[in-house]
């Protein structure tokens, strides 16, 4: 989508630090770390909120989210780690492209 900023990260139109691509998603530091470590997981499949995917792109949430755990040492996240998806204005969410955010690094906050 035109005006998406993880789209314009995607094509190059804006930087980013960019740690892992493929042909399904990428991994890109968020820009305002909300803990030590901060994530972000991106399918490239432009969709605001999960009722919008195609049962493809759902199905990648869950291979996204085992190659997490399955890099998780690489990240520096072996201590543990939190994955969140904010959906909707009540959860906060201000880029209207599916994400997964990857917190951790030190002991997080309960909620
Ligand atoms: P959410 O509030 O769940 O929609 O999360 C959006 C996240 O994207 C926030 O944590 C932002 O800090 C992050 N973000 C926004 N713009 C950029 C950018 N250009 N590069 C990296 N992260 C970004
Ligand atoms: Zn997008």
């Amino acid at each position: 989508m035109e005006d998406c900023v993880f789209c314009k990260i995607r094509k190059g139109e804006l930087p980013s630090t960019k740690l892992y691509e493929d042909k399904d998603f990428m991994v890109i530091k968020d820009i305002n770390p909300q803990a030590k470590i901060h994530l972000i997981a991106i399918p490239h499949e432009h969709a605001p909120y999960i009722d919008m995917m195609t049962e493809e792109g759902v199905l990648l949430l869950g291979k996204i989210i085992h190659k997490i755990a399955l890099n998780r040492d690489k990240l520096g996240l072996k201590n543990g780690y939190r994955l969140l998806i904010n959906q909707g204005e009540d959860a906060g969410q201000t880029v209207g492209h599916i994400h997964i955010h990857i917190l951790g690094g030190e002991k997080l906050k309960e909620f």
